[in-house]
């Protein structure tokens, strides 16, 4: 077991953007099959009661109109938006929540020993949608400007809060969940993981899993470890601790540039994008001047941002 947890460490050790286009087709195939299962959708996400969508038929088309109609005005309200915000074009709209969710799994190289026990670890989620998904890391920076702006554009964000950080103001991230966003474990202290036991790497999963839960009132199923840095101790203790599923990123976002993991510098359907709480003093911008970049690089692709927590 010792030798076991040693040799994996050596291989986990600052290589995970490595990891080649090889693990995309793994992924790949899983979004054919999902996809063959679940995209009739479109229309009438948000009406209480679903009409039945027939598949590939006109079934519903009165029910529709007045999605349409909602959806037009959504979009209208998106442009103004949008040309508030200082963005060239208004991001796309994100199609309705899948009916099926993607089965997750573990991406081709980022296992530990007896994956199949631990929560999946991954960094796109399958599907043939063309969304991406935001995730924002850590809680330095608490911008209300931020908010603001991703209320207004309707921009869907999931958070990874650690706690030493985000502490001096809880009720900035209370006025985030307000608004719809889910707040997921991003470790007590923000340490490097696999240099920890497993009791200590427990409680620094454990313990912020029992704060989010006491400040904010609901216990994640999320989490991610800092630096996207993990071992099997990581994933055990995080189990252990309720978590359901571990999202790492396969694009960083920045104020003026986007990082990509793979080789072709790109985003790909699925994609999860990570980026932070920060602001002037680390970037040469604020958090708004982040959105702006990120948001003129999806749309430019023709992705939307859709929430990561309806795929999941
Ligand atoms: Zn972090």
């Amino acid at each position: 077991m010792q030798l076991v947890r040693q040799k994996e460490d050596k291989t986990q050790h600052g290589h995970r953007y490595a990891a080649g286009p090889r693990g995309r087709f793994g992924v790949a195939v899983a979004a054919l099959l999902v996809a063959a299962l679940g995209t009739a959708c479109s229309s009438g996400s948000e009406a209480p009661e679903k009409p039945k969508a027939g598949k590939g038929t006109e079934a519903g088309a009165a029910g529709a109109l007045s999605a349409a109609e909602k959806a037009k005005a959504a979009q209208r309200a998106r442009i103004v938006a949008a040309k508030k915000w200082g963005l060239v074009k208004p991001p796309l709209t994100a199609p309705a929540a899948p009916k099926e969710k993607p089965e997750i799994t573990t991406r081709d190289g980022f296992e530990v020993e007896d994956q199949e026990e631990y929560p999946p670890v991954f960094t796109t989620v399958p599907t043939e949608d063309k969304v991406v998904f935001l995730t924002i890391d850590d809680g330095a920076e608490k911008d209300p400007e931020f908010l603001k702006m991703m209320q207004e554009l309707k921009i869907p964000y999931t958070a990874f809060l650690s706690d030493y950080v985000v502490n001096d103001n809880y009720p900035y991230f209370k006025q985030m969940q307000a608004a719809g966003v889910t707040l997921n474990n991003h470790t007590l202290n923000h340490r490097y993981m696999p240099a920890l036991s497993y009791e200590k790497q427990r409680q620094e999963i454990c313990g912020q899993q029992d704060t989010i839960q006491k400040q904010f009132g609901k216990r994640p199923t999320l989490f991610r470890p800092p630096y996207g840095n993990y071992n099997q101790d990581t994933l055990r203790a995080a189990k252990s601790c309720g978590i359901k599923a571990v999202p790492l990123w396969n694009a960083e976002a920045f104020t003026n540039r986007m990082d990509y993991r793979e080789w072709d510098r790109d985003l790909h359907p699925g994609d999860i994008i990570l980026t932070h709480f920060r602001g002037r003093e680390d970037w040469k911008g604020t958090m708004t001047d982040m959105i702006r970049h990120v948001m003129k690089t999806v749309t430019d692709k023709g992705y939307s941002v859709a929430r990561l927590e309806d795929y999941l």
